[in-house]
Parts: structure tokens; sequence; C-alpha cells
């Protein structure tokens, strides 16, 4: 038999559950964080002539389509 003390079965599964809690927190902060962080280097286009949405992060005011080869301007998202 394993002898196991009481305050280590009552503050592992605590130990562990604070664990898992602050990591999902964790998870959520930097996916939450994230979007801001991407979008604000990266410009949407919208092509006016076929419709197609594409993304660049390069900063040109002008963008060829990659579907039809027309040039389209970045579309404003702020
Ligand atoms: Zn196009």
């Amino acid at each position: 038999m394993i002898q196991v003390s009481w305050p280590v079965i009552f503050y592992v599964p605590l130990a562990l559950n604070l664990l898992v809690v602050s990591l999902i927190g964790l998870f959520y902060f930097i996916r939450r964080y994230e979007p801001h962080v991407r979008y604000a280097n990266e410009r949407i286009y919208r092509c006016a002539a076929c419709g197609h949405v594409y993304v660049d992060s390069r900063k040109m005011p002008l963008l060829r389509c990659p579907r039809c080869d027309s040039l389209n301007e970045a579309v404003r998202t702020h």
C-alpha cells in the first residue's frame, strides 16, 4: 500500500485544477491578443473585377489580384 498523506491528496488535484485553469486562461488571452497583432501589418484587398478577397502583409497601395490580374486598392479595415 502506498502511503499518501492527506494534504497531498487534497492539494495535488487542487494544484492541477489551478494549472489547467491558468493554461486555459493563457490560451484564450493569446488567442484574443493575436488577431490585433496579425491584422496590424496585413492588408485586405477585394478585387473590383472578380470579387476575390486576398490578404497581403506588404505595404503596397495597389496589389494585383491573384485570380484575374487586375490592380486593386487595399480595403480600410479600421
Ligand atoms: Zn480579381
